[in-house]
């Protein structure tokens, strides 16, 4: 592996192994990642994910994502229409602004595979613990921003990095499914990339907007 899958550079460099795997990172945006020999196949990626068992009810889930979910709805007109890209088997965005009067339409590769809710503009996006498991990060993020409306904000929630000496103590690592691993400096550079305004709300979730 020589180009990084976020700035394309060829500028990984080894970083870290443990008993499992060895991870890269970039010297120039910094994103951290698994090399592709350790990336699981489909199937086995979701045979993971099937394990999760998100349902919308789970009062623990929502409060969880209630840090994304508040901060955002309160910077968003009432008619604005999004959608939550990569909501998994029990989508509950769209369950909770549905709640609230908002309209968000789901999309997820394994468990809403519905193309044509990417044919439209949103006002906001919401990925949530999504990023971190996809392999081909800048067409990620190049597909979110060709979905937002200008001045549309892309909600995104993952652990961050904040330490790199302790990334051999960090859990969020050992999951298998977890190949790309964000710092504050990598979504400096994603924000810089893409003329997005960054604006980081929690430990765990960051707010770009779409000028
Ligand atoms: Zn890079
Ligand atoms: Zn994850």
């Amino acid at each position: 592996m020589n180009s990084c899958p976020l700035c394309g550079r060829a500028s990984l460099f080894f970083f870290y192994q443990d008993k499992r795997r060895s991870y890269l990172r970039c010297n120039h945006c910094h994103i951290v990642v698994v090399p592709p020999e350790y990336l699981l196949c489909a199937e086995a990626e979701k045979s993971v994910y099937d394990q999760h068992e998100n349902d919308p009810q789970d009062k623990k889930y929502r409060r969880f994502l209630s840090r994304t979910f508040e901060p955002l709805i309160a910077l968003l007109p009432d008619d604005a229409k999004g959608l939550d890209f990569g909501c998994g088997p029990g989508p509950t965005i769209s369950v909770m602004a549905e709640e609230v009067g908002l309209l968000v339409s789901n999309y997820d590769l394994y468990y809403h595979n519905t193309p044509e809710v990417l044919e439209h503009y949103y006002d906001f996006v919401t990925i949530t613990e999504v990023i971190e498991h996809v392999a081909d990060a800048k067409a990620l993020l190049t597909r979110l921003d060709s979905l937002l409306s200008s001045g549309g904000v892309l909600a995104v929630m993952t652990s961050r990095m904040v330490d790199a000496g302790a990334f051999g103590q960090w859990y969020y690592k050992n999951d298998p499914t977890h190949i790309r691993f964000y710092s504050i400096e990598t979504f400096e550079w994603v924000a810089h990339h893409f003329d997005w305004h960054l604006e980081i709300v929690d430990r765990d979730v960051v707010f770009f907007h779409k000028k």
